[in-house]
């Protein structure tokens, strides 16, 4: 129920004339579909007087690589653009909810100096945001949301504000959402409000109950290296630093790369392989490791239980077989079958560093990492 813009995906210019001409008016904008913010400042989106601009403004965006203080230095091709009704803009607001863990509940965050960057607003001029705890249940305090429309300076549109509060609160809570956040929150020349960019964070736990918003799941916006590991049951997060993680059980993984940035670096990535993993999905793990180009070190770290060490011994030497392993590996593999996983490394003749404990892994890791870079 929250007020939007009309406006319809395309996938190339001649599309998005064709979703241009029936939205209708005079003026749209075209915007990269990509899933970052900071698009306005990073030229992705465009404002267009006439079909020809619209038509060019998405030629010139389409296939492009758009690089916004979201995306990292890599930036990220955009291969949608939204084309949306252009709206007239007296104001810009912002407008979120966030699960605040500290204070254990949702809070909803205003601010008049919509548009820009809010951390940077943040920053500079904290005074010039606000935020108030939202009961889950019972959604915002009528009390609190007068005190925010006034600060926001909403005259004679206190009502329509607490409205779309509320709103925002049901979608919030129906959608399973752990971030719903309006930038800008616009209110336009004839007085209205209106939602003019959003972004939502889903969480995934509860996704198997919004299969309406699961439809809407775009992997190529996501992490390649991500989708293939899901494909194996692999829990991998990409991660910027340059030692490669191999680890059983998510809080050893956590852990471990704790570890990591306490002697000076940063893990490359997150990999849990869970219990009963496969040597295929060792494979694939390691695989995945490998592939990535700034990769310095690798830090394994198994505590073998129901994990068998020479499950994960074999898994590396088999991936190292298909793709050379370039970088040195640090090993700790304690538990279930060291002994033979230790044995069949040895036989394979990898580049491989023995630690006894995670402590003198992570270090290990690090001085290798420092080696590669020197
Ligand atoms: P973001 O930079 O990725 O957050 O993308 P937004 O969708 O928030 O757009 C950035 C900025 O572009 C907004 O803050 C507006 O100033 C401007 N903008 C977006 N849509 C319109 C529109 O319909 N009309 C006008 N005049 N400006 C717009
Ligand atoms: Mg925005």
């Amino acid at each position: 129920g929250i007020p939007v813009p009309a406006g319809r995906m395309a996938e190339d210019a001649d599309a998005a004339r064709r979703a241009a001409e029936a939205l209708g008016g005079a003026r749209w904008v075209v915007k990269a579909q990509i899933h970052a913010g900071g698009r306005g400042k990073a030229g992705g989106v465009r404002l267009c007087r006439d079909l020809d601009a619209v038509e060019q403004a998405a030629g010139a965006l389409l296939g492009s690589t758009l690089v916004t203080v979201q995306t990292g230095p890599a930036g990220k091709r955009v291969g949608k653009v939204y084309v949306e009704a252009a709206s007239s803009i007296a104001r810009e607001l912002y407008l979120s909810l966030v699960v605040d863990r500290d204070r254990g509940c949702i809070a909803m965050t205003a601010s008049p100096d919509g548009g820009m960057d809010i951390e940077q607003v943040a920053k500079e001029s904290p005074g010039r945001i606000v935020s108030i705890p939202v009961d889950v249940d019972d959604g915002p305090a009528a009390a609190d949301l007068a005190r925010m429309a006034g600060f926001l300076d909403l005259p004679g549109m206190h009502d329509a504000f607490a409205g779309l509060a509320g709103d925002l609160h049901r979608a919030f809570v129906g959608l399973d959402a752990s971030l719903i956040e309006i930038n800008p929150l616009i209110v336009t020349e004839s007085g209205e409000l209106l939602a003019l960019d959003a972004k939502l964070a889903l969480d995934d736990n509860a996704l198997f109950r919004h299969k309406d918003a699961a439809a809407l799941r775009d992997p190529e916006e996501e992490d390649a290296r991500e989708t293939e590991a899901a494909r194996f049951g692999l829990n991998y997060i990409q991660l910027e630093g340059s030692i490669g993680c191999m680890v059983n059980g998510a809080g050893l993984a956590m852990a471990t790369m704790d570890m990591i940035q306490l002697k000076g670096e940063k893990p490359a990535n997150f990999l849990d392989v869970g219990g009963g993993v496969t040597e295929d999905a060792v494979i694939e793990g390691f695989s995945l490791l490998f592939s990535n180009p700034d990769l310095r070190a690798i830090l394994v770290n198994i505590f073998g239980g129901i994990v068998r060490c020479d499950i994960i011994a074999g898994g590396l030497i088999k991936a190292a077989q298909k793709q050379a392993m370039r970088v040195p590996g640090i090993l700790r593999l304690v538990g279930t079958r060291e002994a033979e996983g230790r044995k069949l490394i040895e036989e394979a003749g990898l580049d491989v560093r023995w630690a006894r404990d995670l402590d003198e892994a992570a270090e290990l890791a690090v001085a290798a990492a420092r080696e590669g870079e020197a």
